[in-house]
């Protein structure tokens, strides 16, 4: 369970109104219980309940079952999706292991305005789920072009282009398998990208672009079969 505060033997949680009903209505946990919580900064700790009502509950830390786990320099830039699609989308990069999301918004972006709380929130509930100890970073959107033009020199950008000739992506990532200076993962609109996008892109020092298969995958099918592919390479 992720929990918004500091974690040490003895600290006391008080858990929203959400969290209560989980632990108590959904798990039917009882005081004493033990339940798992992480806050991004300290590892994971064992807290035991301590019910107050039906709707209310505190947790107390007992003692730490993991130590933080570094937060892996993996950037998944995107351009974002409607709603159900960009939750989906951000649960997944989660899941397959993005320590930041990057929203960019490209010429053919249609959905401009991200709601980043939404965001947050949807990868709070996949580090919940898989098992991490932080919460990806959300970074507020910007320029597609000022993104790239941004970026270190010695960082590895894998740019997901239905358009590359079409070739097997685990080959052309296998000569960067010793890369150490991050990398960043990019997926473009429901529109695909632009040539003078590409173009920047692949001016990039460190740009690799890749082909998932001679088929357009959906942006966001085109997430998972990215970080799949990249972590199968270059994942620890
Ligand atoms: N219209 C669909 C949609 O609404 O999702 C397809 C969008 S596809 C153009 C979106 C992005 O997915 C592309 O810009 C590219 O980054 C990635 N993509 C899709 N198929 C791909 C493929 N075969 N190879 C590499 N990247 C791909």
């Amino acid at each position: 369970l992720f929990v918004d505060a500091p974690l040490r033997t003895g600290a006391r949680i008080s858990l929203d109104r959400g969290q209560a009903n989980y632990l108590l209505n959904v798990l039917r946990l009882k005081a004493g219980e033990p339940v798992l919580v992480f806050n991004g900064r300290d590892g994971e700790w064992r807290a035991e309940v301590s019910v107050e009502g039906r709707k209310s509950a505190d947790l107390v830390c007992v003692e730490q079952t993991r130590t933080q786990i570094p937060q892996p320099d993996l950037v998944y830039a995107f351009a974002p999706l409607k709603h159900a699609r960009l939750d989906y989308m951000v649960q997944k990069a989660v899941e397959m292991g993005a320590g930041v999301l990057q929203p960019v918004i490209t010429r053919r972006t249609q959905s401009t305005r991200v709601n980043l709380e939404r965001m947050r929130s949807n990868a709070i509930e996949a580090a919940e789920q898989c098992g991490i100890l932080s919460i990806p970073e959300i970074r507020d959107e910007m320029n597609f072009d000022k993104f790239i033009n941004g970026l270190e020199k010695d960082r590895l950008v894998v740019f997901c282009d239905e358009d590359a000739p079409v070739s097997n992506p685990v080959e052309a990532l296998s000569s960067f398998g010793n890369k150490k200076a991050g990398l960043v993962v990019v997926v473009g609109p429901e529109g695909g990208f632009t040539d003078p996008e590409r173009a920047l892109a692949v001016a990039h020092e460190s740009c690799v672009r890749v082909s998932l298969g001679p088929r357009i995958l959906r942006a966001d099918t085109a997430a998972v079969a990215a970080l799949a592919v990249v972590q199968s390479v270059l994942g620890d």
